[in-house]
């Protein structure tokens, strides 16, 4: 959405003396001024410690700090305002929810093929440490997921992204839910990919953990959220522990604060919480909808360009997926494919994103990835056809 693009100072900047192309908001998206002035009002005028002061510096940090908070149960429509724990990120949140869990879960931890490394190793981890089975809900060759009935029976856990990084397929997750509620399975969303690009309804969905971070929907790295059913933080155990996460401290014994605060240790990024304040405003304004709508205009735009030039992981229709579009070019390495491309100032991610085991059933090492979000046109798309086959050049002379 062009009109958007003013507000985002770094779209101005010239790479290589071209005009910045930018399609890796998959892996961190950029800031609008609003978010910058936001995080830098909050250093100039009412800096302090949350929670502890008494004085005004402190009410008025710890006043925006819980408005932040208040901000992100709104946007995921969360039932509590406690059920949002403020974290580092996505992987933190993860680490929390399957750690949290080491008194509650039996049986089988079960999770999908398509997971980030992020929602994956912690499962991996709680699966050693309480001598657990760990099973996989397998995709098929166009990325769709087979049905997860049959794995269901027995699971305590079913841990799942809503929008693939990879594959970009957006899975089903109010389905799976209700049929995860028959077996009493707690349901665990990663959302890093979902909630910055499409309206996310916790209770609509029915799912007990949502896990997502600020970097990707316009806001700063450091913080991200853990939302869970408030009956689920209850029974769940802190997994990380000190300051502010504590009600009464003895030498040998201690027990812990109310929810959320169970949960969140130490003193947290307050600027952060501010900025992603500022964020979701901005979100907002421009309606999750739209934001949406314009993905998959682009997605639908994307995959017709490219679709005789690369080889495209994933669906094939732009309505199933998120805004980004992993793909390989024959035998080109992806780190060439981007190193040429950064030359023409279009910035790209290649590797393996954080999905090896993805990248092997693929029976690929790596993959070359565009992503799109609010600020990105057809012309972003335009160079990057342009650039590769360029790329396509530099390789068969
Ligand atoms: C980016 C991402 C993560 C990890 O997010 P961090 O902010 O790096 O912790 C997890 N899952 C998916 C699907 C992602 O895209």
């Amino acid at each position: 959405m062009k009109k958007y693009r003013k507000d985002f100072p770094i779209l101005k900047r010239k790479i290589n003396g071209k005009r910045l192309v930018y399609l890796d908001s998959a892996a961190t998206s950029q800031k609008p001024i609003q978010v910058i002035n936001a995080i830098a009002n909050f250093y100039k005028t009412f800096n302090a410690n949350i929670h502890r002061s008494i004085h005004t510096l402190g009410e008025e940090a710890t006043k925006a700090y819980e408005e932040a908070r208040e901000a992100v149960a709104s946007f995921i429509n969360a039932e509590h305002k406690e059920e949002v724990i403020f974290v580092r990120n996505t992987t933190e949140a993860l680490n929390i929810a399957a750690f949290g869990l080491r008194n509650i879960v039996k049986g089988k931890l079960l999770l999908t093929e398509m997971e980030h490394h992020s929602n994956l190793l912690p499962w991996q981890q709680l699966a050693k440490l309480k001598h657990l089975e760990l099973d996989f809900i397998s995709f098929d060759k166009d990325g769709y997921l087979d049905e997860p009935e049959e794995k269901l029976k027995g699971a305590s856990v079913l841990a799942i992204t809503q929008a693939s990084n990879v594959l970009g397929t957006i899975n089903p997750i109010k389905k799976i839910t209700e049929k995860a509620k028959e077996y009493g399975t707690i349901v665990v969303v990663d959302g890093a990919q979902s909630v910055p690009h499409m309206p996310v309804d916790v209770q609509k969905l029915g799912i007990d953990m949502l896990a997502f971070s600020a970097h990707k929907m316009l806001g700063p790295t450091g913080i991200g959220v853990l939302y869970a059913k408030k009956e689920l933080l209850e029974k769940m155990e802190p997994v990380m522990f000190g300051s502010e996460m504590i009600k009464e401290v003895s030498f040998t014994e201690a027990t812990w604060n109310e929810l959320p605060y169970k949960f969140e240790y130490g003193t947290p990024h307050i600027a952060g919480a501010v900025g992603f304040k500022a964020a979701i405003d901005y979100l907002q304004e421009v309606g999750m909808r739209n934001v949406r709508k314009h993905d998959e205009r682009i997605t639908t735009y994307a995959l017709k360009r490219l679709k005789n030039i690369v080889s495209i992981i994933g669906p094939k229709k732009a309505e199933d997926r998120s805004g980004l579009i992993a793909f390989t070019m024959g035998d080109i390495h992806p780190h060439d494919i981007a190193t040429i491309l950064n030359e023409e100032g279009i910035a790209i991610r290649s590797g393996h994103h954080c999905a090896m085991p993805l990248h092997r059933k693929l029976g690929i090492q790596a993959s070359a990835r565009a992503s799109f979000y609010l600020y990105t046109i057809k012309e972003d798309v335009d160079a990057l056809v342009e650039g590769l086959k360029k790329v396509r050049e530099v390789f068969e002379r």
